[in-house]
């Protein structure tokens, strides 16, 4: 054992260090298209206090830190780009305090969405949070830490803006608390009426500290749930169907889907209304008031509802949809990446035509998906392209195309979402410099030795 391995090992126990060939190699690497670049060590913890040990090392050691969930990016952020520990999470993922009444929930950085969703179905069958249609073993801090979006972010935001609370390490190894926790035993608030400190962590990408602890807003779940899908051939009225629907307050969540096969959805583009109900009336009346909204582009000829089909709600109800990662086996050998960049909903028209002439450009199957965020305010809209993982000519043509989607989103005023090192790098030299520069003196001071997720965020 070298010396690094067996002081790591003094931490959290032999069993969960690892800096055998084997390990390390599955550790190089996600599911997605970055290159691989192996760690030196991978660790397990258990507790805050084994992270806190874990990073005092690193500190005094100086050496990288990369925190991992899930590895379910994509994007390649827990690829350790300058070798070092990864600290997987895996082990921290405990539910540890419910507030029914406040609703919300804590629990550690390493819970699953998974794990979390099956809690509240067994001990809290009237409170849900906003699940991601990520495979359910994607971590609750590793979303929050992207600003990811799930099932309630069309009606309350980025799955972020529902933290009401974080225990974090930092790079010096201190174990810091955010928001209400930071003075009273109640987790309620992130920030408001304090200074809300949580955004020195939220969108880092793990390069300002470990999150040990997330508290979580909760909200109704309603006994019945539905979906209705309006269609049309008209990309340029989406922003208009989804102002009209937006403005009615009455749906759950939105996403638009448009691919060209099987050929019934080919050049249409499907709005998929989530409607919720404890009644019967309350669905109806929803239900009604969805309808109503769009009747002018029925009456114009313009659009549509589709007759959803009993046999095809369940997989459209389910979450996390799992048929969204079932887009990987359209081709023979199983992958898929998207690029989904933060935009306006009004350049959905020529985010849905970007997606197909890259397609046809590099001869790619894809599928454009946007899913509406709060109420209309911005959308994610995902460039998502599947590929072979045997057919490297294949694998290029999807990293070119996302290149390309990298460019476009710049040009049309949009942000990218879970950003890769070269987006980032992109990002920070088109930022205005004061930010730029405020940003690097949060780093620095954070973390002045650099030593956490490096390669990220690095603003020179
Ligand atoms: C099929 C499919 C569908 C998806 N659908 C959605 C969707 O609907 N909505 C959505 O938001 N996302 C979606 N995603 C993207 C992604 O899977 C999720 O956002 C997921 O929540 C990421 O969690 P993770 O645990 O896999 O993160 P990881 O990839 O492990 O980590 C992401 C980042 O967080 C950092 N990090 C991890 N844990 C910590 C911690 N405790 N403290 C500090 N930093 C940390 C990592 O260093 C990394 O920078 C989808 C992905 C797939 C494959």
């Amino acid at each position: 054992m070298s010396d690094i391995t067996s002081s790591l090992a003094k931490i959290v126990g032999e069993q969960y260090v690892s800096s055998q060939p084997e390990e390390l190699f599955f550790y190089a690497r996600d599911p997605g298209l970055m290159p691989a670049h192996k760690p030196d060590y991978v660790v397990v913890p258990k507790t805050t206090e084994e992270i806190q040990k874990i990073v005092r090392l690193a500190n005094k050691e100086k050496i990288p830190l990369v925190p991992m969930g899930a590895g379910m990016a994509l994007t390649g952020l827990i690829i350790p780009l300058k070798g070092g520990i990864v600290v997987d999470m895996k082990r921290m993922n405990k539910i540890l305090e419910m507030n029914e009444k406040a609703r919300y929930v804590i629990v550690e950085g390493g819970t699953s969405h998974g794990v979390l969703k099956a809690y509240l179905e067994k001990n809290y069958p009237r409170l849900r949070h906003s699940i991601p249609d990520a495979p359910a073993t994607a971590t609750i801090a590793a979303n929050v830490v992207i600003h990811g979006q799930g099932r309630l972010t069309q009606q309350y935001g980025f799955n972020s803006d529902m933290v009401t609370g974080l225990e974090v390490v930092l790079p010096s190894g201190e174990i810091c608390k955010i928001g209400s926790c930071s003075i009273s035993k109640e987790w309620f608030s992130k920030g408001a009426p304090l200074p809300d400190l949580s955004g020195l962590f939220l969108g880092w990408f793990g390069a300002t500290g470990i999150i040990t602890k997330v508290a979580l807003r909760l909200y109704p779940r309603k006994k019945m749930r539905d979906v209705e899908i309006f269609v049309t051939d008209r990309d340029d009225l989406v922003p208009d169907i989804v102002y009209e629907l937006t403005h009615t307050e009455m749906a759950e969540d939105i996403v638009i889907f448009s691919q060209p096969k099987p050929l019934i959805f080919k050049d249409n583009h499907h709005v998929t209304i989530f409607i919720t109900g404890d009644t019967d009336e309350e669905l109806e009346f929803k239900r009604k008031m969805i309808w109503d909204a769009v009747d002018k582009f029925i009456k114009t000829k313009d659009g549509g509802f589709m007759w959803v089909q009993p046999a095809m709600k369940p997989t459209l109800l389910e979450m996390p949809q799992r048929s969204v990662s079932r887009f990987a086996d359209v081709k023979k050998g199983g992958g898929f990446e998207y690029s989904g960049p933060i935009i306006l909903v009004e350049r959905y028209p020529e985010c849905s035509r970007k997606v197909e002439e890259l397609s046809s450009k590099y001869d790619l199957g894809y599928s454009g998906m946007a899913r509406i965020i709060g109420r209309g305010h911005c959308m994610m809209y995902g460039f998502a392209f599947t590929f072979n993982r045997a057919d490297p000519d294949m694998m290029d043509r999807v990293r070119k195309a996302l290149h390309d989607v990298s460019d476009y989103v710049l040009e049309i005023g949009g942000v990218f979402w879970k950003a890769t090192v070269d987006e980032q790098r992109l990002a920070i030299e088109r930022m205005d410099p004061n930010t730029r520069n405020l940003m690097k003196m949060i780093k620095n001071n954070l973390d002045p030795k650099g030593i956490m997720n490096p390669g990220n965020w690095e603003v020179a």
